[in-house]
């Protein structure tokens, strides 16, 4: 049966770098097999501008039926002004929950062939390969009770909840361990078990868990080591399991040690596997419409919906080999150029990547 792909090109370079995803798409299905049946919608300031609603009701029914979205970016200063439900932000954190989306996957992954736009020395972050799995719907960021309250003696405190239920944990760390298995078979789970009781719980259900997934070698760490060792030692980690919070610094602070925000994908799943592949950049108003925006994250976001999601490892590693291909090429978009390097815009990298899938297939 073929895949039903929806695609949410977006706002700013979201539509340019997702009309390359696309032709890589093309390519996948006219020349590898791939069976995939692609639909296009809007969400965000363009589901505003065409709907009235940053997520339209016929976004979210297509969204439903779909077996994989791929999304561009959402956002850009004209909805600044727009009250916060109709915000494009709000129209993807809507997506997110409505398909309860719990699995944030966000590797950090550092081309040899890009070490040095790395802030850290190259030795230390060449051939970087992480794989930081979020809790993306509960922790802290949902908990309840929550808010701001006027105290007897006239001071206020701000309050917020960190809860997770067992199942929570246990269906979270289940894909951790899954994902594992895909890679180098090592887990290491973050917590703050020394001082938080709901990490304490975190780590007796991962610990549970592990029991079913013998193969797989299983660490702990508490949180503020997990920071320190990132910046000290990063390629110690192979896939690290953590919750909302402590995730959301974690891989930004991961993402940050490659130096190229306009290489990394990101996948965000629910428990029937069914994910939604965005690259973790924003819009990037500021080069919007300019042509030079980088579109590889958005085709390893391509990537990443083969490997977790159509289970077409095969068809992944070939559009990771080609963006590797480019790269070797000396091919680089603006915002990754170093010295020596042949400086393209959007079209030319996409296409670039397009000719290298192509030669593969033959
Ligand atoms: P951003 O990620 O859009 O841009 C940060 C910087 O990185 C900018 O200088 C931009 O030009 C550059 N950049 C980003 N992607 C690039 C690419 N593919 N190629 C080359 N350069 C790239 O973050 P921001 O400027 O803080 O936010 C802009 C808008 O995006 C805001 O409206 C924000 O809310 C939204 N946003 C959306 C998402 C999403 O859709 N998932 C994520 C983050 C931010």
């Amino acid at each position: 049966m073929s895949t039903r792909l929806l695609i949410l090109p977006g706002d700013g370079i979201g539509p340019e770098i997702v009309a390359e995803a696309i032709k890589v798409l093309e390519v996948l299905r006219d020349e590898f097999g791939l069976s995939v049946e692609m639909e296009q919608a809007s969400i965000g300031g363009a589901g505003y501008e065409q709907d009235g609603h940053p997520l339209p009701q016929a976004t979210l029914e297509l969204a439903q039926r779909a077996d994989a979205i791929l999304l561009g970016a959402v956002g850009g200063p004209q909805f600044n002004e727009l009250p916060r439900e109709l915000r494009p932000e709000r129209g993807l954190l809507s997506l997110r929950s409505e398909l309860d989306l719990f699995a944030n996957l966000r590797p950090a992954i550092l081309y040899p062939q890009l070490a040095d736009a790395s802030t850290l020395r190259p030795e230390v972050v060449s051939g970087l390969d992480i794989m930081i799995v979020r809790e993306l719907t509960g922790g802290i960021y949902f908990g309840k009770p929550r808010g701001i309250r006027l105290l007897d003696g006239g001071q206020r405190d701000g309050y917020n909840t960190m809860v997770y239920q067992e199942a929570e944990i246990e269906r979270i760390a289940r894909v951790a361990f899954e994902i594992a298995g895909k890679r180098q078979k090592r887990l290491c789970s973050v917590d703050k078990a020394n001082v938080l009781e709901v990490s304490e719980l975190w780590r007796e259900v991962v610990d549970q868990v592990a029991v079913d997934y013998p193969d797989i070698e299983l660490s702990h760490m508490y949180v503020d080591n997990a920071a320190m060792q990132l910046v000290r030692a990063p390629k110690q980690f192979d896939v690290v399991v953590t919750e909302n919070l402590f995730g959301d610094v974690l891989s930004d602070a991961a993402a940050m040690l490659t130096g190229s925000i306009g290489m990394l994908p990101s996948a965000s799943l629910n428990a029937s596997g069914m994910g939604m592949y965005e690259p973790i950049h924003g819009s990037a108003p500021d080069i919007a419409g300019k042509g030079v925006a980088n579109p590889l994250a958005t085709i390893l976001s391509v990537a990443m919906m083969l490997r977790y999601g159509l289970d077409r490892s095969d068809l992944a590693t070939h559009v990771e080999e080609a963006v590797g291909q480019v790269l070797d090429q000396g091919l680089r978009t603006a915002d990754i150029a170093a010295d020596g390097s042949t400086p393209v815009g959007t079209e030319q990298m996409g296409q670039a990547v397009v000719d290298a899938l192509r030669g593969r297939a033959s």
